[in-house]
């Protein structure tokens, strides 16, 4: 009796430290998945307690609302795993398959007895609800381990759930009454494979967390808030690596710095807040029209850099022309309607070899040169005509 006690305590056991370590990862973060994955834990180890603990109880009335917890914890991890990958959670049919589940289980606890069927109706509709998992995360691209790991914990939860309860049945045969279901082979092999399935799952998804925590700390780092494109930071990491990349395939590329005019006056005219609203319509307008790889980032306080991969100069000039005439109308609708943004652009074409900040400096002097020749307007770097400007200037 003591040793299968402790066993017993097991699985309450581990699903209530894994409910109470979800609960403070959620609390950090508040991702939805994390409380699917605390609420899941939460009824596995109450299903358990009242499975282990209920011998007390006329039988029925414990084995009613451990069954319904057991798959209320299968749904709500489904929940979780699904949830993480932004996909949507099918609560209808994981709905279904408990209730037609239920019915079945209620059908041999209460018409035709058969602990064996009962056994059968819970584990095959969990499975069912584990295949829903592995059927939504089938065709997304699994770019890291973490990824393919959750997948397979959703198929062997299936498999197990599914295959389990048939072969062993199988093999040993019926339970003639829950003393011999008790002490079976069967309900030792459930909570045995169980709690390693249940330690399993919550360690990948305790990884998963970790992951999509510190990715998210990183794209804070690299990010700006106020314009929703890169930090400084950010742009000179991700534009770096880019630049390598193209020039590396042959493919042209253009850098161009974009700095807002008269930014200071705006500021002392408007106010702060209408300076801010004018720096995310910029950010926002160069995400709209921008191609998907463009790298774009706040690198200064009214300071843009934008690094696409053009297919010539002369559609860099008019992208950059797009982004300059396309400010005001973007900004229109957020600042005073006297007010009309406008920016300078310098612009310049990497040339094999070129590095990143041999082209900032190049872009810094072409739109030294746009302000110069009297701002809103896009100019590109040319050696010689820098040259040329500088010694007619
Ligand atoms: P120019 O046309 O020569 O670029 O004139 P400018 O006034 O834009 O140039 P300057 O570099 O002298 O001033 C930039 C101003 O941008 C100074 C600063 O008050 C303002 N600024 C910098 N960062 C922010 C910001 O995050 N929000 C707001 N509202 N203003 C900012
Ligand atoms: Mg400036
Ligand atoms: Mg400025």
């Amino acid at each position: 009796m003591s040793g299968q006690f402790f066993i017993q305590l097991l699985n309450p056991g581990i699903g209530l430290l894994f409910a109470v370590a979800f609960f403070l990862l959620w609390l950090n973060r508040r991702d939805r998945y994390v409380a699917y994955a605390a609420g899941a834990y939460t009824a596995s180890a109450i299903a358990f307690l009242i499975l282990d603990v209920g011998p007390a109880l006329p039988y029925e009335l414990h084995r009613i609302p451990a069954n319904i917890g057991f798959l209320a914890t299968g749904a709500l991890f489904a929940a979780a795993i699904i949830r993480r990958y932004g996909l949507p959670v099918p609560w209808r049919a994981m709905a279904v398959t408990s209730a037609v589940s239920m019915a079945f289980f209620l059908w041999f606890l209460l018409g035709s007895l058969s602990i064996g069927g009962r056994i059968l109706s819970i584990s095959i509709g969990a499975g069912i609800i584990a295949a829903m998992v592995v059927r939504a995360l089938w065709p997304i691209k699994k770019r890291y381990v973490i990824d393919r790991v959750l997948f397979w914990v959703a198929a062997l939860s299936a498999l197990n759930l599914i295959a389990r309860p048939i072969v062993l049945m199988s093999l040993g045969g019926g339970f003639d009454s829950y003393d011999g279901f008790q002490q079976s082979v069967y309900w030792t092999t459930v909570q045995f494979t169980q709690a390693m399935v249940s330690i399993t799952a919550a360690i990948s998804l305790m990884v998963a967390v970790a992951i999509d925590q510190i990715s998210e700390l990183r794209r804070q780092v690299d990010d700006d808030k106020l314009s929703g494109l890169l930090n400084r930071r950010g742009f000179e990491a991700k534009a770096g690596s880019a630049l390598r990349r193209y020039l590396d395939d042959d493919r042209p590329v253009a850098l161009m710095i974009a700095d807002l005019d008269r930014f200071k006056q705006i500021n002392d005219s408007y106010g702060h807040a209408v300076g801010d609203a004018i720096i995310a319509a910029f950010g926002a307008h160069v995400r709209a029209i921008g191609p998907a790889e463009m790298i774009a980032g706040r690198i200064g306080g009214e300071e843009f850099a934008l690094l696409i991969s053009s297919a010539g100069i002369e559609t860099a000039r008019q992208f950059a022309e797009a982004v300059r005439i396309g400010l005001a109308p973007a900004a229109a609708d957020r600042i005073p309607s006297t007010l009309v943004p406008t920016t300078s652009i310098g612009l310049t074409i990497g040339t094999p070899g070129a590095n990143l900040s041999a082209l900032m400096h190049e872009a810094d002097q072409a739109l030294y040169e746009a302000k110069r020749t009297g701002r809103n307007r896009v100019r590109t770097f040319t050696p010689i005509s820098v040259r040329q400007a500088a010694g007619g200037g």
